[in-house]
């Protein structure tokens, strides 16, 4: 079937004229419109705009014909680009993101826009205005989040790759929770531009695929310098897609105790256990490492993140665009009924949060000690990186778990993104790939790499899938 096949097969299938862009669009839009109805994957699908993008698209672009959606975050001109909020429900975006634009560049043909939490704050998807995203693999439980629609509709096969970002782990921890490859890139290495402000300084835009090879594909077409973004690095992209040699032998491997460490559930455990086996019969060096700063990771983060997020949302006022109230008595009413119409409980949550640890008062106590603990937290990677090539963890401590089980425990929430939270505030990319199941449910592999080494982690990941078949495993009702 052909959402069984791999991006390079079918790419290769439209050059050789064996298919067309049109045929690919059909047969991945009929997916969607028979099986998105049990996920809830996607906010919006774009069929006709699909079909006459998939008509005139060209045979000859690196990713000529591929079908992709796009998490509802990036801006996606004349379409729907809500970011899972009621704040924007009525807003169309008048450009494409850049992301957006270089992959329709590159030939892909967009099918439409996934679900996530509001504004991309969440862990498990239930924080969207929309409803939440069921699991493929259990339709009780959460596919994680923000990227939940993403990495939902490439594990349910209704499209071969989808964009989305993480900003504490909202690639990588759906990815693990969901099955599916899933690679955030170095931060300033992906366009930030028309991607809706979360947290500035750890928004980072990436991808999901069924492969480590298929990322390759996707990452190579997204990833380079944007003028337009003030943190977007100028530097030259690797070739992604060539760099997969599949030969780990003599990378060194570390493993940081404090991710291995109580919390981590025994079935999680043993599939990441079996991974680093695999990499050490390929020829990989495993050692353990000390990254002592790992606790902080936390509670720094949830510092920082309401901080920057609570100066990004003061943008939507009900002025300029966006939800506006009914009859507004005066502008105080006007703001104050529009935004607490247009958010949900955790973007108020957040947003409260982070007025507090920016005010006069609280300044020097919060958010600059956040910042002071955010360096400790690089330096650790900084200092592993001085002994191992790479570096491997779990992702998550535990499978996918049920809808409504953490809803009403933001604590309990907040601290399901422990093993991700780190690379995020230190920059590095990371990357989850299918490493096996507990209790019936994927499990990720967590792979991080120093500051812009993409090629590496997708080519350690690459590896692995030669030699394992996790990745091709698709959940029962979706095959
Ligand atoms: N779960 C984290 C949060 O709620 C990370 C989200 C993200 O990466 N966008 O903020």
């Amino acid at each position: 079937m052909m959402h069984d096949r791999s991006i390079a097969e079918l790419i290769a299938a439209v050059r050789a004229g064996e298919t067309t862009p049109a045929a690919l669009a059909d047969h991945f839009l009929a997916r969607i419109e028979r099986l998105d109805p049990q996920l809830n994957a996607l906010i919006t699908a774009t069929p006709e705009r699909a079909r006459a993008a998939a008509a005139i698209a060209p045979q000859t672009g690196s990713l000529a014909g591929l079908p992709i959606l796009h998490k509802d975050i990036f801006c996606t001109k004349e379409v729907k680009t809500s970011c899972g909020s009621r704040m924007l429900d009525n807003f169309v975006a008048p450009y494409d993101a850049t992301v957006v634009e270089r992959l329709h560049g590159a030939g892909t043909v967009t099918l439409g826009k996934t679900n996530m939490d509001e504004f991309a704050m969440g862990s498990s998807n239930e924080n969207s205005y929309y409803g939440p995203v069921k699991n493929p693999w259990n339709l009780d439980h959460v596919p994680g989040g923000s990227s939940g629609g993403s990495a939902a509709a490439v594990a349910a096969g209704l499209a071969p790759a989808a964009t989305g970002t993480d900003t504490g782990g909202s690639i990588r921890q759906p990815a693990a929770l969901c099955g599916v490859t899933g690679i955030k890139p170095t931060y300033g290495r992906v366009s930030r531009y028309g991607m809706i402000a979360f947290a500035s300084s750890l928004d980072q835009g990436g991808c999901f695929a069924r492969s480590a090879e298929d990322c390759a594909h996707v990452l190579g077409a997204m990833a380079g310098f944007d003028p337009r973004d003030s943190t977007s690095v100028e530097r030259d992209v690797p070739d992604y897609v060539g760099g997969l040699s599949g030969d780990v032998a003599g990378l060194r491997i570390g493993l940081p105790r404090e991710y291995f460490a109580d919390g981590l559930e025994a079935e999680s455990r043993a599939a990441i256990d079996a991974a680093i086996a695999q990499y050490e019969a390929l020829g990989a060096t495993i050692v353990w490492i000390d990254m002592p700063h790992t606790d902080l990771a936390v509670s720094t983060y949830y510092v920082i993140a309401p901080a920057e997020a609570s100066s990004n949302l003061a943008r939507y006022d009900g002025v300029r665009y966006g939800h506006r109230c009914d009859n507004p008595q005066d502008l105080d009413d006007l703001y104050t009924r529009s935004r607490a119409e247009g958010f949900g409980a955790e973007v108020q949550r957040r947003i409260m949060v982070g007025a507090y640890v920016l005010s006069a008062g609280y300044y020097d106590a919060y958010y600059v000690k956040a910042q002071k603990t955010r360096r400790l937290i690089a330096q650790d990677f900084q200092s592993a990186f001085e002994s191992v090539d790479l570096i491997a963890a779990p992702v998550t401590q535990a499978p996918a778990f049920k809808l409504g089980e953490k809803a009403d425990d933001p604590v309990s929430m907040y601290l399901n993104d422990v093993y991700t939270l780190p690379a995020s505030l230190a920059g590095v990319p990371g990357m989850s790939v299918p490493a096996g199941f507990a209790h019936g449910l994927p499990v990720g592999l967590q792979l991080i790499a120093p500051w812009f080494e993409e090629a590496r982690l997708l080519n350690a990941a690459h590896a692995y899938q030669q030699v394992t078949d996790w990745h091709t495993a698709r959940p029962a009702g979706f095959e």
